[in-house]
This record gives C-alpha cells, structure tokens and sequence, in this order.
C-alpha cells in the first residue's frame, strides 16, 4: 500500500492515526513544531521531524516543511488528521505534484464541500433534502429582505467559505437584516477572505444529526450510520451520540440510503460526513466534512469498523473491505470531548497535568495523547482527550459513562469534565430529549458546578 506515512497533525489524532498504521504495519513520520518536542505522537512514530515554531502558520500549516519533511523521511503519503490542512485542497494537489499521496479526498471534492454553497446546490442536485435558503451568494441588501420575507424570520446567515462554527449570524427581525450582512460580510472577510454569504431559514429546536460516509472512489459506497452531535456550544459539538435517540428505523435508513447513493453517485474516496439539522421529522442538508472527524469513534464502537484503517486502505487505492451488507450496528455509543476549558465561563485552562488516571474496563475507550506531568500548550485546541463509552443499550451506555467520569482525575488544570457529570445526571439527556440549543440553556440556568 504505502511504504512510510507523515502525519501532518498533532494531539488525539495523530496518536490515533499511528495506531492505525501500526495495525497495518505502515511504518510512520509525526512532525512537531518546537512546543511538541515531548509530546506522545513524536515518542511512539517511528521517525520525527521538527518543522517549525510553535504558532501552527509556522509548523502544522507550514506545506514547505511538511514537503521537505516527507522528502527527507522518503514518506509516500500524508496523513492530515482534522484541521489544519485536513480540507485544503491546494495541499493535496501540491503533494501529489511531489508524488505524494494525500490520504483524503480527490481535490476537487474538498474544493466543492469547502465552499458550503457550491456544497449545497450539489447536494439538491443528489437529491439530497437542504434547509431552504438562498440560490447563492447575496448580492444586495433588497435582495435579502425579499428572500428572508418568503422563507420567513428568523432567518440566518451563513459564510460561504465558513467553518469551525464560526461565520453565522442569526438574524430575527427585518429592521436587523441589513447590518448584520454587513457585518458577517466584513466578518467573512476578516476570518477567511471571502467575504460571500449566504441565507438560510434558521431552524429553532433542530437536532444535529450527521451520516457517516466511505467511499473507494471508483463509485462504490457505503454509509456507516448516523451520529447526533445536538449537544453543542457556541456550535461547537460537545458530546455526540449513535444512533441517534430521535431516529426509527425507517428514518435512519431512507436518509443513510440517500447519502450512500449520492456519494457513489460522485464516486467518493475516503472518509466523509453529511451534515443535517433534523426537525419536525424532516432532513435538512447544511455541509460536508471530507475528511475525518473528531467524533468517528462512536461510529467505530457501534460498527466494529477501524475509520482510519479504511481510509488509508482506500486511498492506496484498494477496493473498499466491506459491502453494506456486511455493516451492522449494536449497542449505543457516546463520546465526551474534554477540554482544558473551565466547565463554566469555558475559558481556556492549558497547563501541567500534574496528575492523570484515565477511567478503563469494558466499554471504555480513552483518545488521548496526554499523560501524568504533560504540559498543555497554550498554542493549540484545548481538546485534552475523548472519552468514548459502549453499552448494549443506552441505558447501560449511560451508566457506564457515569462510573468512568467518576474515575477520571485530571489535576493540575481545569476541565470540562464537571459538565459531562452534569449532564450525565439530566432528565433530558438520560431521556435524549435535547436538541441544538439545549446545552446553552442549561448553561444560562447555571446548572453546572466547578
Ligand atoms: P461549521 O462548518 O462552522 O461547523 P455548520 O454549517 O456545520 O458550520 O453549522 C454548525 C452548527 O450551526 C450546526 O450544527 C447548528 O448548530 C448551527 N446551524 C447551522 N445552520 C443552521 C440553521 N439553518 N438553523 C439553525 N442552526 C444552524
């Protein structure tokens, strides 16, 4: 397949994409900037190049170095993990201009879903159901007021060129409409260069609900189920769940069956997941991620299938293992992010850990590279690891969740995990009666104790 894998991440991920290739005996390369001398990726991979200082501009975004790194080390492909260059498709069109292998989507599917516009015309055209909205880019301020006049306040929009949960703006009342497009325009602009935005009906108690595709890119594909990440803040997902507590089984499988056929429509390559916001029963597209996602374990408890090992297999362009009928689901997954964040005003914590004992015993899985006396870098995401839970049943599931966040110490600095006690104990969660906005109401009700 490939002789030698750079990995161009750091943190969960990059330990998570070294455990996959040495499950199949890849050897690997972790690159580290300056501030990640001692971090776990650089220990267990087997080679390691330093390329830069610590700001991620200079080292993790640093395409240069990642080239000089993969050209020294003779690696072969390029690993991306999530962020960073995960969905840049000039740094998979320039690796394989060096003859490497970007263990990702063709360029020209990222370029498409990273522009959540085109992402969105082409998923109509899949057949794919979408929030209603605007056909493109707003042009005039007119133009605006009749479009959200015939969807019907409030309305919210969007940066095409958006991400991250950042670049939207909800908009109540048609007095508002025309400042807030200048500010998201400016916002746009200011944060990623692009200053079109688009329209949406902005939809009051949605649940986030994401489908999980692969694809061999030679026009087989198969989805792996579904994923609820409603419970999120600032839209940013804190604690995702499959399958999803609203779903049947005739929902679950018209909508996984729809996503699986427009990808092999597209003859998708590799990991990818559709985005819908789930109200009233119904389905509505918002984006495409195309690469992996922070929250794919839960996936790969419910389905037994190792993500990471089927995207690489994938991208050295082998056929996909598995049929869909050889994919079946059992028991109930949750994953907790925890953060160096404090659990109330969420500011960020980082620092020395200065003691770790993570949770264990059957149905538990830890994705995380820190360790007792690790130092959290001011310079990154907070995320310190995931917590990830299997049971037969939900109910199971849950209460597992509950012994293993009690066993969880993480001195030294402040995290998250008060929250996820928290909620471990709620009426809505226990009944999975929650929805997007939920978690920022049970913050504002000041239901969580440091
Ligand atoms: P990003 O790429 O920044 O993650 P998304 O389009 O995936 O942006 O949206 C992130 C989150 O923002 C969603 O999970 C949801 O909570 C909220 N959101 C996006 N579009 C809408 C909408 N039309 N109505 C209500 N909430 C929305």
């Amino acid at each position: 397949m490939f002789d030698k894998i750079l990995i161009a991440n750091r943190g969960e991920i990059a330990l998570r994409v070294l455990r996959a290739c040495k499950e199949l005996g890849i050897p690997t390369v972790a690159v580290h900037s300056t501030a990640d001398e001692d971090a776990m990726h650089v220990r267990l991979a087997d080679e390691s190049v330093c390329i830069g200082p610590p700001p991620a501009k200079d080292s993790y975004l640093n395409i240069p170095a990642l080239l000089a790194a993969c050209e020294i080390t003779g690696a072969d492909a390029v690993h991306p993990g999530y962020g960073f260059l995960a969905e840049n498709a000039r740094f998979a069109e320039i690796l394989a201009e060096h003859n490497v292998q970007f263990i990702g989507p063709r360029p020209d599917h990222i370029r498409l879903m990273g522009d959540k516009i085109a992402a969105k015309h082409t998923a109509r055209e899949l057949g794919i159901p979408t929030v209603p909205g605007s056909d493109g880019g707003i042009g005039s301020d007119a133009e605006a007021v009749r479009l959200a006049r015939d969807i019907g306040f409030p309305v919210i929009l969007k940066a095409a060129a958006g991400g991250g949960g950042r670049g939207m703006k909800v908009v109540r009342a048609e007095s508002e409409l025309a400042n807030a497009l200048a500010t998201c325009r400016s916002e746009a602009k200011a944060s990623f260069g692009d200053d079109t935005v688009y329209l949406e009906k902005y939809l009051e108690r949605p649940r986030h609900i994401e489908i999980q595709v692969l694809g061999d890119g030679k026009g087989r594909a198969i989805h792996l189920g579904e994923r609820d990440c409603s419970l999120q803040r600032r839209h940013q997902k804190v604690w995702e769940e499959s399958p999803s507590p609203a779903l049947n089984a005739a929902t679950r499988d018209q909508i996984c069956e729809t996503v699986a056929r427009a990808m092999r429509d597209i003859k998708y390559l590799g990991v990818g997941t559709v985005e819908f916001l789930f109200e009233d029963g119904k389905f509505n597209f918002i984006e495409m991620n195309t690469r992996i996602q922070v929250e794919h374990p839960v996936t790969e408890m419910v389905t037994d299938i190792d993500l990471v090992v089927e995207q690489i297999r994938v991208a050295g362009g082998n056929d996909l293992s598995l049929a869909q009928g050889d994919v079946s689901f059992h028991g109930h997954a949750i994953e907790c992010r925890i953060n160096a964040e404090n659990p109330v005003s969420f500011r960020a914590s980082p620092g020395k850990i200065v003691h770790y004992h993570p949770p264990g015993g059957l149905g538990v899985r830890i994705d995380s590279a820190v360790y007792h006396n690790y130092v959290i870098p001011p310079f990154y995401d907070s995320l310190v690891g995931k917590l990830i839970v299997h049971g037969k049943t939900r109910v199971e599931c849950l209460m597992r969740l509950k012994r293993a966040l009690d066993e969880f110490v993480i001195d030294g600095i402040e995290t998250t995990l008060p929250l996820f006690r928290a909620l471990a104990q709620e009426a809505a969660i226990i009944d999975g009666d929650y929805h997007i906005h939920w978690l920022e109401e049970f913050l504002a009700r000041g239901a969580v104790e440091q």
